[in-house]
This record gives C-alpha cells, sequence and structure tokens, in this order.
C-alpha cells in the first residue's frame, strides 16, 4: 500500500524517511533561482511547504512552519510527521488524505485549535508544494452564519430551514426504528389584528410569549420552530400512536389561547393546529408539511382554535378547490360568465319594480355552476372584485335596455368593499351605460358591515349620494342584522328565504316575517320576501304586510333574452301574483 501510496504522491520513497529537516540547498546560503522563489514563499501569507522528488521537504516557508508550530508540530517537518499530524486532524487514512489532497477540494485538517486547509499542486520537476491555509476564523464566522441563517431571530427558534434538517434527521431515523414522529403547523388566529392596530412591537412581543409557551410544552427531542409571520411548528419526536400527537395539539390550542399581558393589555388570540403523522401521511418533509397545511386549513374552516389531522380526502378536496381556482381565473376573459335576472314584484300595485342580477358560471366541462360553489371560493383567493367588476358593467348595460323604472339589483360581496375601487366601478358603470342611479340597487350581507365598519359605512353613504340604492339582503340570517339596520338607513329589506320556507312548518316563521315587515314600515324601508314559491306561501306575506316579493313563483332567474321577451310580453305570466 505505502509504495502505490508513494506513486500517488509521485514524491514519497517507501519506506518514508524520518526524520530529513529541511536540509536542501534551498535553505542554504548559496542560494539559487529556486532557493530564491523558494525565500519569496515566505513573503506569501499562505504556508508553501516544498516536498522534493525524493520525499523530503525541501523547504518550509516561514508562515508554514509558524503555522505548523502552532498546530502543535513540534520539530522540524517531515513527511511523515506531517502525515502523522493530517491523520489525526482527519481521522482519515494515509489513502484517503492523499487522495483529498490530489482533489479539488484540498484537505480540512483540525490542528489544535486550529483549522487548516491544505491543497497539493505539483511543481513540474521539483515536486510538490504543500499550501497551507489557517482558516480558523473564516470556518468559525462560517458556522455563525450557518447557525444563524437557521435561526428566527426574532423568537430564537429554529427557522424553515433548521426545521427542515430536523425534520429530514427525524426522517431518516424512521427507517432505523418503529416510532414515527409527528407535525404540528400552528397558525395564530386573530394575530393580523393586533399586529395592525397595537403595533409591531406588541406582535413582536406577542409571537415572543407565544415561542416561550410552545417551547416550555415540548419534551427534549422535540423541536419548536417558527416558519412564517404567525406560524408555527412543533415537530414530536418518537411518537408511536395518534394519541400522543392528538394530546399535544391539544394543549397547543389550549396553551396558546390563553390570554396574554403584554405591556398592560390583556390579548387573546388563538391557536389552529393541522397535524400530519410519519410515516403514516408522509415519509419526507414535504409531504409532511403538505399534509399538515391541509389539516391546518380544514382546522381554519371548521372555526378555528381548533386542531385537525390530516386526511387523504383532504387532498382530493384541495386538489378540486385548485382546478376551480384555474379555471376560474381564465373564465373572466373566455367570457364564461353570465348574469340571470330575478324579477322582483310590488304586491300594492302588481307590477315588476326591477330584477336582481345573479351571477352563472357557462364552464365549458362543468355546464351552468351555481354561484354558491364558485362565488365563496372566488372571495377567498380575491378573484370577486374583478368579477363583481364585470356584474356591476354587465347588470347596468342590461338594465339600461329594460323599460323605465325597472330597476337592476347587483349581490356586492365585502371583498369588494375592501378593494377601494367601488364607488368608482359604480360611477364609470352608470356613466358608461347611461343607466340611472336611481335604478341601481346594490344588496350586501352582514358581512359587509362586520369589516370596517367605518370605512364601509361612508362607501355606502358615497353610494346613496350617488343616488344608488342599497338593500340589505339575506336579513335575518346573521347574528346582529337588527343592529346593522340602525347603522345604515338602508333601503331595503329582504327577507331570507329560510323565513318564507319556515312559513308553514314552524309557527314562529310566520311571526318572525310579521316582525320583519312591520319594523320596515316603521323605518321607512321596503320589505321584499325572498324565495316564494307556493301561493298559499304569497298569500300570507301579503297579509303581513311585505311591500315586495321575489321568488320561483313569480319567476325563476332568467337569461336576459328571456328576460327581455317577458317584458315585452303583452301578458306576462304573473298569475300567481295575482291570485
Ligand atoms: P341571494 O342574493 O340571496 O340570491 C337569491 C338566491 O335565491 C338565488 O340563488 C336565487 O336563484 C334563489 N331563489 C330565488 N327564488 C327562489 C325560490 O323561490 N326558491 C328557491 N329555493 N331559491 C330561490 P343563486 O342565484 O343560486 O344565488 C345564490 C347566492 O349567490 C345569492 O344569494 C348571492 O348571495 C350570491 N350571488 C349571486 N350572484 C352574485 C353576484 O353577482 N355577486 C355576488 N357577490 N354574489 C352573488
Ligand atoms: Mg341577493
Ligand atoms: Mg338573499
Amino acid at each position: 500500500m505505502t509504495a502505490s501510496l508513494s506513486a500517488a504522491l509521485r514524491v514519497m520513497p517507501d519506506p518514508l524517511p524520518d526524520p530529513s529537516p529541511c536540509s536542501g540547498p534551498v535553505c542554504g546560503p548559496d542560494a539559487t533561482a529556486p532557493q530564491r522563489l523558494a525565500r519569496g514563499l515566505d513573503a506569501v501569507r499562505h504556508g508553501v511547504l516544498l516536498v522534493d522528488p525524493d520525499g523530503r521537504v525541501a523547504h518550509g516557508s516561514a508562515p508554514a512552519l509558524a503555522l505548523l508550530r502552532r498546530s502543535g508540530l513540534s520539530g522540524a517537518p517531515t513527511v511523515r510527521r506531517l502525515l502523522r499530524l493530517a491523520r489525526a486532524g482527519t481521522g482519515l487514512g494515509a489513502w484517503e488524505i492523499v487522495a483529498r489532497l490530489r482533489g479539488p477540494l484540498g484537505l480540512d485538517v483540525a490542528l489544535d485549535g486550529h483549522r487548516v486547509q491544505v491543497e497539493m499542486h505539483s511543481v513540474p520537476g521539483e515536486g510538490v508544494a504543500l499550501v497551507l491555509e489557517d482558516v480558523s476564523a473564516r470556518r468559525a464566522a462560517e458556522s455563525r452564519a450557518h447557525d444563524l441563517a437557521r435561526l428566527d431571530p426574532l423568537t430564537g427558534l429554529p427557522n424553515r430551514l433548521k426545521l427542515r434538517e430536523h425534520l429530514d434527521a427525524a426522517l431518516a431515523r424512521l427507517e432505523h426504528n418503529a416510532e414515527g414522529c409527528a407535525v404540528l403547523l400552528v397558525d395564530l388566529d386573530r394575530f393580523k389584528p393586533v399586529n395592525d392596530t397595537l403595533g409591531h412591537p406588541v406582535g413582536d412581543a406577542l409571537l415572543q410569549k407565544v415561542a416561550d409557551r410552545l417551547r416550555a410544552m415540548v419534551r427534549a427531542g422535540d423541536t419548536v420552530a417558527r416558519i412564517g409571520g404567525d406560524e408555527f411548528v412543533v415537530l414530536q419526536a418518537g411518537v408511536s400512536t395518534p394519541g400522543e400527537a392528538q394530546a399535544l395539539a391539544r394543549r397547543v390550542v389550549d396553551l396558546v389561547g390563553r390570554t396574554y399581558m403584554i405591556e398592560g393589555q390583556l390579548l387573546s388570540i388563538g391557536a389552529s393546529v393541522g397535524v400530519a403523522l410519519a410515516p403514516a401521511d408522509g415519509q419526507d418533509a414535504d409531504r409532511l408539511l403538505k399534509n399538515a397545511d391541509l389539516a391546518l386549513y380544514r382546522a381554519k374552516l371548521d372555526g378555528r382554535s381548533t386542531f385537525r389531522f390530516f386526511e387523504p380526502a383532504m387532498d382530493a378536496r384541495m386538489q378540486a378547490r385548485r382546478r376551480l381556482e384555474l379555471d376560474m381565473r381564465q373564465a373572466l376573459a373566455r367570457r364564461e360568465f353570465e348574469l340571470h335576472y330575478q324579477p322582483q314584484l310590488n304586491l300594492a300595485d302588481e307590477r315588476l319594480v326591477g330584477c336582481e342580477a345573479l351571477i352563472r358560471w357557462r364552464h365549458p366541462e362543468r355546464g351552468l355552476v351555481s354561484p354558491l360553489d364558485f362565488i365563496p371560493l372566488a372571495e377567498e383567493i380575491g378573484l370577486i372584485v374583478p368579477i363583481g367588476e364585470w356584474v356591476i358593467r354587465q347588470a347596468c348595460r342590461d338594465a339600461a335596455g329594460w323599460p323605465q323604472p325597472l330597476a337592476v339589483a347587483v349581490n356586492v360581496s365585502p371583498a369588494q368593499f375592501k378593494s377601494d375601487r367601488l364607488v368608482e366601478t359604480i360611477v364609470s358603470a352608470l356613466a358608461n351605460t347611461g343607466l340611472p342611479a336611481a335604478r341601481l340597487e346594490i344588496e350586501i350581507t352582514e358581512g359587509v358591515l362586520l369589516q370596517d365598519n367605518e370605512k364601509t359605512l361612508h362607501t355606502l353613504h358615497r353610494l346613496r349620494d350617488l343616488g344608488v340604492r342599497v338593500s340589505m339582503d339575506d336579513f335575518g340570517t346573521g347574528y346582529s342584522s337588527l343592529s346593522y339596520l340602525r347603522a345604515f338607513p338602508f333601503d331595503k329589506i329582504k327577507i331570507d328565504r329560510s323565513f318564507v320556507a319556515d312559513m308553514e312548518a314552524k309557527a314562529d316563521g310566520e311571526a318572525i316575517i310579521r316582525a320583519i315587515a312591520g319594523l320596515g314600515r316603521s323605518l321607512g324601508m321596503t320589505t321584499v320576501a325572498e324565495g316564494v314559491e307556493t301561493a298559499e306561501q304569497l298569500r300570507r306575506i301579503r297579509a303581513e304586510g311585505c311591500t315586495d316579493v321575489q321568488g320561483y313563483l313569480i319567476s325563476k332567474p332568467l337569461a336576459s333574452d328571456d328576460l327581455l321577451r317577458l317584458l315585452g310580453a303583452p301578458d306576462a305570466p304573473f298569475s300567481g301574483a295575482r291570485a
């Protein structure tokens, strides 16, 4: 082996001479050209050792000798001593050491508290030069940077990068022992409002306290990481039954959800948790995190401040949702949306007063899609803003062609109120189509008033000042419908169709309709009963004093052309209303 080692080094005879202090001609007083070269080497910052073709250290530059002394070499450098140092400082065998030296990366040797990087260059005719560099400071800085890059500066917790390493390590251990692990993805509920209203210093302090609580909750082998603004991960090690993860998830929801005291203020937030188990829910980090995220999404849908375990069906649902989202993003450009119109009838004079615009999506494969199946998603991903703008413009365009004074009612989502563009959109739609503002009505639900109330009310007043009318839709289905009636002078209350449907079945159904109709009368608001399907319902509604009705009995929502035909017909089929 030594023979091939020597061949590999091309400069080491067998046996290695020892000791061979630096005794070659370059060290002597009669310097020749190579000797002058060698002296020049002393001036180079890196240490250089020249090993001659006979395997003797022919020259050691001053920095090289100083570095070797610092690193614990006693006596003159010989190949054998150097090799011994290298073996001690790398734990490698002689062969491997030579192989590394010949390789592009060189050799990294830990010597007595120092780290020395060694590279070997062959010097034709002269043997080889070993270039030594003390990289201790650089390595220390690199290691600090390595650590810093893996820590969240705010909480001192591992960040996503380090979590990844821990997770990979835990998953690698899975193969050797029977124990699994659990990934708990924790998302704070109501953190954003705290951050927005009380300021970032308070938000930061809150995050630090959450981190403390999470840290205090886990065992030694577990990892708590912060992977986003208000997103944390607990990697629970050594999990052999889902019950263990469930117990921890429950504690996270409970303890993170308890009140915090920050700068003299009591703050309350919540935690939603999605749990994925390894190996059952995935055996690689990406899949586990993704599945924990799906479970988290479910936990949020189910009302937040709770935990959910991943189930394969969640993935299927999410994929269906993603397909719907992709399709919906293209639907506007492809002109796949259309508006249908449902007439509203005034009961006093039995005349049509207006129509509600109801969106439909004519999907190339799914057929005609109900708004109930895509509006919620459009609201969630913000697509409702451009879709809603299209609805407003199209509804105004269509209504401008209807006989006066027929009005058009357009449903407006909370997200459209948030976007600031609503008033401008309406102003320009009215201007472009010539529809008088008084013939446009917007329908809002409680959801609109639940958010940023002051700004919303300001927007509503601006619309009212334009002459646009405002209706409260689905009245009675929310939590505090009554208080909203006091917040803004609505023109119209639309009684949710669930009350109309209940009228015959439940005793209180009719009482509720009577109460709302009375409320509308005393507040000077029109009351429309929605979802009137039978002549009996119509009779009772009329008796209770509602002013208008809308429902299948009068007409189903109609495509624009069908509505125009109906409006033009000499004897419009409203027999149900007249009955
Ligand atoms: P909504 O505003 O309460 O609209 C009334 C819904 O009741 C419509 O369902 C209508 O077709 C249905 N309906 C009317 N009469 C009857 C009846 O006699 N019986 C029964 N069973 N149902 C009746 P649609 O068109 O499926 O709309 C559902 C919801 O989707 C709407 O509820 C509204 O909240 C939303 N929506 C529809 N179009 C738009 C839109 O352009 N923008 C926004 N943001 N939301 C829309
Ligand atoms: Mg409506
Ligand atoms: Mg409604």
